[in-house]
């Protein structure tokens, strides 16, 4: 099948990309930096005609805007919706035509745990991931009979090459607080998004699917049950 996969130039976007190769696609990458097949901005750039995928995968994304609630400036905040939201519904309604015409699609957005738990210092960007959800579930409810799905996937805390740029002793004390002891891999998340993007994956659409070694899961016990 034919996908394009958005922010493939490094992280999880690359992986998806890799793995997607691995599994017998023909795919087609966009990023605003150097090392995709386009380079463009999703957000403001006109996109290259997309009319011909079958898989869609939406991924790129400002993941660096910090700042408080109260003094986020209305620019932070709008560059993170436009990117992460507004980006990710141009490209995903460039595939749709196609592929409502061949009456057939796997559409897969990255949205963030933080869509569903929030995060703080990144308001912006919990919102445009929560916005993605909503997007998700209509063109999921609009496009079912036509033989496109639509899903979102949500990451916990991934190893990419920016993750793990962070200091020793903060990955250290990340490492130590996740329940798993281990953040994911580009792979893993890759591996999912491949399901979802597969003939198989038929039967699931409109859903938001965590993947992220159960770090939302509450781990507080009442009775000192261990976990390990
Ligand atoms: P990353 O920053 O390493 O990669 C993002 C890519 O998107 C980059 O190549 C960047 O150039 C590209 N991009 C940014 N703005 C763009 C624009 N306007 N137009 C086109 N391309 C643009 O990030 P990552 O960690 O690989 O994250 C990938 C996706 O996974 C993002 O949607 C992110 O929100 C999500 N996610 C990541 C994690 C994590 O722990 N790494 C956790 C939850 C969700």
């Amino acid at each position: 099948m034919k996908a394009v996969v958005t922010g493939a130039a490094r992280g999880i976007g690359a992986a998806i990309a890799d793995t997607l190769r691995a599994r017998g696609h023909e795919v087609e990458t966009i990023d605003v930096a150097e090392g995709a097949d386009h380079r463009v901005d999703v957000a403001r750039d006109e996109l290259p005609d997309l009319g011909h995928a079958d898989i869609c995968v939406s991924n790129a994304a400002i993941t660096n805007t910090i700042a408080p609630a109260h003094r986020m400036s209305p620019e932070q905040w709008q560059r993170d919706i436009d990117v992460n939201l507004t980006g990710a519904f141009r490209v995903v309604q460039a595939c749709l035509g196609g592929m409502r015409e061949r009456r057939f699609g796997r559409i897969v957005v990255i949205s963030s745990g933080a869509a569903q738990s929030g995060l703080p210092g990144q308001v912006a960007y919990s919102a445009s991931k929560a916005g993605l959800i909503g997007m998700v579930q209509t063109i999921a409810a609009e496009n079912v009979a036509r033989g496109i799905t639509a899903n979102a996937v949500l990451p916990g805390l991934i190893e990419t090459e920016n993750v793990l740029a962070m200091p020793p002793e903060v990955l250290e004390r990340v490492r130590a607080q996740m329940p798993s002891g281990r953040m994911g891999s580009p792979a893993e998340v890759a591996g999912l998004v491949a399901y979802l993007a597969s003939e198989e994956s038929g039967y699931v659409t409109g859903q938001a699917i965590g993947i992220d070694g159960g770090m939302a899961l509450n781990t507080m016990s009442l009775t000192g049950a261990p976990r390990t």
